[in-house]
């Protein structure tokens, strides 16, 4: 049985007052939550912990570096990830993949140094406009699925999120045969390279413009076991509909 997982990705928005609405999304959380990691940016990393002390809310980093410390301005390692408290790092986000020209192969160095730490890694793939466009979607999944997972892959530290970089922030979405097809892809894909059990346990989040609205459609789809949200993750009030959809 994989988990249900919700998780919030805030990127680059978040002060300390936005800790409030970790308040409030805990209280307001289901009697049997599903597993809900917020990752907010790494400046909040240590009180988001704090905040969300007591409460089923996990926190999560939104990258770390391969090495474990170094001459590496402005990077942190996994092992300081770890140090806050946080308990998974999303890995190979799309705008990472783009703005921070990351490749598979550093996408799999980052997964390992997660792991190291004892973090979950959460590793993103997805294609552009122009690869579905040029029914490319397929291959693109594919081959970044074989770059970024070591072959140590573990369903317990590992969530993999389908994210298209086109239904990122753009309010569209794919459809639900779209979204069942990559997902079945990505699991038969897991399953030939680690095995049924392994392959059966990892859980796939879609991520994309989900909003409470597509939320309860897009969580029955088969093999889809929760989502990474973006914009809808800033607010309890707008994230909290999501959870409770899962
Ligand atoms: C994301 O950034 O991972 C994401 C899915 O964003 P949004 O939900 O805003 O499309």
């Amino acid at each position: 049985m994989r988990p249900k997982i919700a998780a919030g990705n805030w990127k680059m928005n978040g002060t300390a007052a936005s800790l409030a609405e970790l308040h409030s999304l805990a209280t307001g959380l289901p009697e049997n939550p599903p597993q809900v990691v917020i990752c907010p940016p790494s400046t909040l990393l240590f009180r988001a912990t704090d905040a969300t002390h007591g409460s089923p809310i996990r926190i999560g980093a939104q990258d770390c570096h391969a090495e474990d410390g170094g001459a590496y301005t402005g990077d942190i390692s996994a092992s300081m990830v770890a140090d806050t408290g946080a308990s998974h790092v999303i890995l190979g986000h799309s705008e990472r993949r783009d703005a921070h020209r990351e490749t598979d192969a550093d996408v799999q160095a980052k997964t390992c140094a997660a792991w190291g730490a004892g973090l979950t890694a959460i590793i993103c793939i997805g294609e552009s406009e122009a690869q579905r466009d040029a029914d490319q979607t397929l291959d693109i999944i594919g081959s970044q699925l074989d770059g970024s997972l070591p072959d140590a892959v573990d369903a317990e530290n590992t969530v993999i999120a389908y994210e298209p970089i086109w239904a990122i922030g753009t309010g569209k979405v794919p459809s639900i045969a779209q979204i069942k097809e990559v997902h079945d892809f990505i699991r038969t894909r897991l399953i030939d390279r680690f095995g049924t059990e392994i392959g059966n346990a990892l859980p796939l989040l879609y991520g994309g413009s989900v909003k409470a609205a597509n939320a309860v459609e897009i969580f029955a789809v088969e093999n889809v076991d929760g989502a990474l949200v973006g914009g809808a993750s800033l607010k309890a009030a707008d994230f909290a509909p999501i959870v409770a959809a899962l």
